[in-house]
C-alpha cells in the first residue's frame, strides 16, 4: 500500500487503511520536512497544528478509495508575509478540491462520450462517488481552461 501511496507523491507515508462496504479508506501522513508558504513562497518548518483532510482518488482492486491526509498547517517564518499561517498543499490534488487530479482526469475520460447521468451510474457502480452536477462542473472547467 505505501508503494501505491509514492505514486500519488513520493513524500506521503502510508499509515493503515480499513475498507468499509465497497470502500477503501487510507491514512497517510506527509514525511516532508518542510512546507512552501504558498503566499510567499518561504519554506517552514515550524507546525502550528494537525487536521484531517480527505478526498477521493482512483479505485484500487475494484474499490473506491477516500485518502484521510494527515495534513499540517504551518507558521508562515517570513516576517514580511501576510499570513501567520497556511496549509501544507500537494501538487496531486488542488487546494480546496475533494479529488485528486488523476481521478477527475478519470472522471472525464468517462464522461466525455455518455450524458452526465449515464457517466455519474458508470463511475459510482466503479470509481468514485460523484454527482451528475461535479460532472458538468469538470466538464465546464475544462473546456474555459483549453
Ligand atoms: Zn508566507
Amino acid at each position: 500500500m505505501d508503494e501505491l501511496i509514492k505514486f500519488l507523491d513520493k513524500n506521503l507515508e502510508y499509515i493503515n487503511h480499513e475498507i468499509i462496504d465497497d470502500t477503501i479508506y487510507i491514512h497517510v501522513i506527509s514525511n516532508r520536512k518542510e512546507a512552501v508558504c504558498p503566499f510567499c513562497g518561504h519554506a517552514s518548518i515550524k507546525t502550528h497544528s494537525r487536521y484531517e483532510r480527505s478526498f477521493q482518488d482512483l479505485p484500487i482492486q475494484g474499490k473506491k478509495v477516500t485518502i484521510i491526509i494527515n495534513n499540517r498547517k504551518m507558521f508562515c517564518q517570513n516576517a514580511n508575509c501576510d499570513h501567520t499561517t497556511f496549509a501544507e498543499t500537494f501538487d496531486f490534488l488542488p487546494s480546496k478540491r475533494k479529488k485528486s487530479n488523476r481521478l477527475e482526469n478519470e472522471i472525464m475520460n468517462v464522461s466525455l462520450n455518455v450524458s452526465s447521468m449515464t457517466a455519474a451510474d458508470i463511475l459510482r457502480n466503479s470509481v468514485a462517488n460523484v454527482g451528475k452536477s461535479t460532472i458538468c462542473n469538470l466538464l465546464k472547467k475544462r473546456n474555459t481552461n483549453h
